[in-house]
């Protein structure tokens, strides 16, 4: 059995990845920046699963604590076997007048960390000839909603890019791209979800599940639910000027929103 490292394990998605891969017998090893929600569930999965936990308290914004991170994954010691970066974060504000620094740190964390982890992974991963490394995407990747859009759609063609260049080495790129999922993520952001349709959210327990059985099989894209499976097929399909439409029309929707809640205030 293989260790499994999960970035953003403290909540969320992370917490559920790690519950199943612990529960599939898994050791683990628990990344974020919250340590005492680290340790105790690291308590928890060992006492409940039998496996061997390790935490790693990293703030995967700080270019230190990321490289502390990759050497783990370079280690010959409990080798991990699947990388799942998870950590990511919703900014809510718009560009042009937004605070640069957050973008700085948003652009760090689902970008610069996720490159500088994969790297780290797959050397090391190759040169055992087995492994796999799973990436957290978003259907907001294929879309144009700030700059979250664009962090998606990178991870989405930069795991296409390295599952081309894994090919034959015995280890694979996953990227996961989920819709709405009930997780900490819209209210640690501040996002008003009121607008979004109850139809569209989906539970971290069945994006968690289907992501895992796609990397077991290999699988590149990663889409769970079919309705959002047929919401990206549409969206691949659809000229660029209506997904852009469909841009505006949400960023109106969140300006309406912030307007109320700054009227209220
Ligand atoms: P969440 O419940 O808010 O959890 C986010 C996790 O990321 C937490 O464990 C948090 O831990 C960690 N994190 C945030 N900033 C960090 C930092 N600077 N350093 C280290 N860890 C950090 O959100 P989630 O929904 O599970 O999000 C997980 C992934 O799914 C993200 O990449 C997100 O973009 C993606 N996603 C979410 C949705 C959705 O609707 N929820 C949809 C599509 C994709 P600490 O605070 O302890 O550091």
């Amino acid at each position: 059995m293989g260790t499994a490292l999960v970035t953003g394990a403290s909540a969320g998605l992370g917490l559920e990845f790690a519950w199943q891969l612990a529960t599939a017998r898994h050791d683990v090893v628990l990344v974020a920046r919250d340590e005492q929600r680290l340790t105790r569930l690291a308590g928890q999965l060992e006492a409940a699963a039998g496996i061997h936990a390790e935490v790693l308290a990293a703030d995967l914004t700080d270019t230190s604590d990321v490289e502390r991170v990759a050497a783990r994954l370079r280690a010959d010691e409990r080798p991990v076997g699947l990388l799942v970066n998870n950590a990511g974060l919703g900014l809510n504000q718009r560009f042009v007048d937004g605070d640069l620094a957050a973008e700085e740190r948003a652009l760090d964390l689902m970008v610069r960390t996720p490159m500088v982890l994969s790297h780290a992974a797959a050397g090391a991963m190759v040169a055992r000839g087995r492994g796999a490394i799973l990436n957290v995407g978003s259907v907001a990747g294929l879309i144009a909603t700030g700059t979250y859009s664009a962090h998606k759609a990178w991870v989405r063609v930069f795991t296409e890019a390295l599952a081309v260049e894994l090919k034959g080495t015995g280890v694979t790129a996953t990227v996961v791209c989920p819709g709405f999922t009930r997780t900490e993520f819209h209210e640690r952001g501040r996002i008003d979800t009121r607008h979004y349709p109850e139809l569209g959210w989906l539970d971290a327990e069945d994006v968690v599940a289907a992501a895992l059985a796609d990397v077991r099989r290999g699988v590149v894209i990663s889409t769970p639910s079919l309705r959002y499976k047929a919401a990206s097929a549409l969206l691949r399909l659809a000229p660029r000027s209506a997904v852009r439409a469909y841009g505006g029309y949400r960023r109106a929707l969140k300006d309406e929103a912030d307007e109320g809640r700054t009227g209220a205030s």
